[in-house]
């Protein structure tokens, strides 16, 4: 079957069961008005990020300054240690209320989220994704992938509105999970983790690369993607997350 054919066809089948089935929340479960939104409580309880924040690594700053971004404004950790990336952007704190949704989105119980955190994503991303020449999703462990069979990062890119490349970068080195190591355990763990698929250098080479990813924790898996992105000829390696750990 030709490939628009079958996108069609899958287009049809989406409207239809949006049409057969009411729109819940994919956090809560709740009935909502629309396909793509979730319950006000819900949502209510979310923290989006807004200025000011770490112009590199969109870290908040708890200081008001009436939504005023100040040129260039760092945070003390991105001068300590400063991010292989230019800039990332983040639409969420990454805390007990964002983790529902996402975890949810995560292990593919509630694909339809991807559908909230696209405009989310838009708006907290507006300047990198303006600058964007093609986004990149944060590959998965081969295994993961088998497990979770979809890469939602590559998903959330696919959304976006701009070109994707989805299998850019590739994974080339075992890691172990991320989740108890320290600052400097997870960036060795990563050093090295990732190449450019050798078939798509020409996608790559100087051009200005938005990576895609889930979840921003230190940033060493995106600083070893962008490493990577770099070594391949990119000009620049900007980042967008659904959500923020907001520090160590
Ligand atoms: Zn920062």
């Amino acid at each position: 079957m030709p490939a628009a054919l079958a996108k069609n066809i899958l287009k049809l089948a989406q409207n239809g069961l949006d049409w057969l089935l009411p729109p819940l929340c994919p956090a809560t479960g709740q009935e909502v008005d629309a396909h793509g939104t979730v319950a006000y409580d819900y949502w209510a309880s979310l923290r989006f990020i807004r200025k000011p924040y770490c112009s590199q690594c969109a870290l908040p700053f708890p200081h008001d300054l009436g939504g005023v971004q100040p040129e260039g404004l760092i945070c003390a950790a991105c001068m300590e240690y400063p991010p292989t990336f230019r800039r990332a952007r983040a639409a969420l704190i990454y805390d007990d209320a964002s983790r529902k949704i996402i975890l949810r989105y995560k292990s593919g119980d509630q694909l339809q989220a991807v559908r909230a955190f696209v405009p989310w994503m838009r708006e907290a991303g507006a300047d990198v994704l303006a600058e964007a020449d093609v986004l990149v999703p944060v590959p998965l462990h081969r295994f993961r992938l088998l497990r979770r069979r979809y890469n939602q990062s590559a998903l959330l890119a696919q959304r976006l509105g701009r070109p994707v490349c989805v299998d850019a970068l590739e994974r080339i080195k075992r890691t172990v999970p991320q989740g108890s190591l320290s600052r400097k355990e997870r960036d060795k763990n990563v050093r090295g983790a990732f190449r450019v698929n050798p078939a798509r250098v020409g996608q790559i080479a100087g051009k200005t690369v938005l990576l895609v990813d889930d979840v921003f924790t230190t940033g060493a898996t995106l600083n070893a993607c962008a490493d990577a992105l770099y070594k391949a000829g990119a000009a620049a390696v900007d980042v967008l997350a659904i959500a923020r750990v907001p520090k160590d």
